[in-house]
């Protein structure tokens, strides 16, 4: 209703507050998750468009508290990554990942990909804890893709950028991929380019979502076939994320971007429908 200024405060106010107060609920409830075995990964295929074949898997932390409905990781993410969770979380999925991960590459050759987040790249003990994962799971190092986003860096001043940055390439070095995650929404995607070191780019949904296939799509189209090539000259592999429908697929295996990765294929899956499909081959 078009009621007065002042009423307006009052329900923003009463609506931040009960925003707040789910927060702190979130939080608490994210400090015994762990303890309580409320947390499972979900792996989402990422296939190879000219062949059909699965390439890589997603793994996708998915939140049931015991007490309620499953929580969306865009929800606490976010909350874990503030309140410094994340770090113990992020372990744990580095570790079950590369469990689930190292049966399907020693049989199948398969590779797992895993996101990180900023607050775990600014441990100094981060670098340990992937190689531990690694070492105790016996997964190889180039079996490993860890997702970053330029946005995490944002946060942080130039020196601690230069030290993850140092981080990075040392992990690199060693074999670990890295993928750069959401390419293409950050303000500084081609500066970030030249100072990461990066195998990977992941082609934001926002720019596949347009690819139609018909009309007034041909400004998208430029967009995202200028990320494919400029992939493609700096020698790095592209994946393209959300793909939702056989046109956009269509449209990207013409632009020479064999990854695909979305609904089109399959949503996040528990690990042993990934079983099923390496064992009777996929079904799309
Ligand atoms: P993301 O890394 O960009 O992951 C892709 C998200 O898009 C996933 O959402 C996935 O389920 C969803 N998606 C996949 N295909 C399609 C599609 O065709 N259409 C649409 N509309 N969506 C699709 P999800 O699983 O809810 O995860 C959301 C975000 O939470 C992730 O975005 C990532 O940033 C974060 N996240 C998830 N797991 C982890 C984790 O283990 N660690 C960290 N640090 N972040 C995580
Ligand atoms: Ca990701
Ligand atoms: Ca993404
Ligand atoms: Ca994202």
């Amino acid at each position: 209703a078009k009621s007065g200024g002042k009423n307006r405060i009052v329900v923003f106010d009463h609506e931040l507050r009960a925003a707040r107060l789910r927060h702190t609920e979130i939080i608490t409830g994210l400090r015994r998750a762990l303890e309580r075995n409320e947390f499972t990964l979900a792996y989402q295929p990422i296939v190879d468009v000219t062949t059909g074949k699965l390439s890589k898997v997603e793994a996708l932390l998915r939140w049931r508290p015991s007490a309620g409905r499953p929580v969306s990781p865009a929800v606490f993410i976010p909350l874990a990554e503030e309140s410094g969770l994340i770090v113990d979380i992020g372990r744990w999925v580095l570790e079950h990942a590369c469990a689930d991960a190292a049966g399907w590459y020693e049989r199948y050759g398969l590779t797992v990909t895993v996101n990180v987040s900023g607050r775990q790249l600014r441990e100094t003990t981060f670098s340990d804890t992937v190689l531990a994962a690694l070492t105790r799971h016996g997964l190889p190092r180039h079996a490993l893709t860890l997702e970053i986003t330029e946005s995490m860096l944002l946060a942080t001043g130039a020196t601690e950028t230069a030290r993850i940055v140092g981080v990075l390439s040392d992990l690199r070095e060693l074999g670990i991929r890295i993928a750069l995650d959401d390419f293409g929404t950050g303000y500084s995607s081609l500066a970030y380019l030249r100072t990461l070191p990066v195998d990977i780019l992941k082609i934001d949904r926002s720019f596949i979502t347009p690819l139609t296939g018909t009309d007034h799509d041909e400004q998208a189209h430029a967009f995202t076939q200028s990320i494919v090539e400029l992939a493609a000259r700096l020698r790095l592999s592209a994946i393209a994320e959300g793909v939702e429908s056989a046109q956009q697929a269509q449209a990207l295996r013409q632009m020479g971007c064999r990854l695909v990765q979305g609904y089109l294929f399959s949503p996040p899956v528990e690990a042993a429908h990934i079983d099923a499909l390496l064992e009777h081959g996929p079904d799309w």
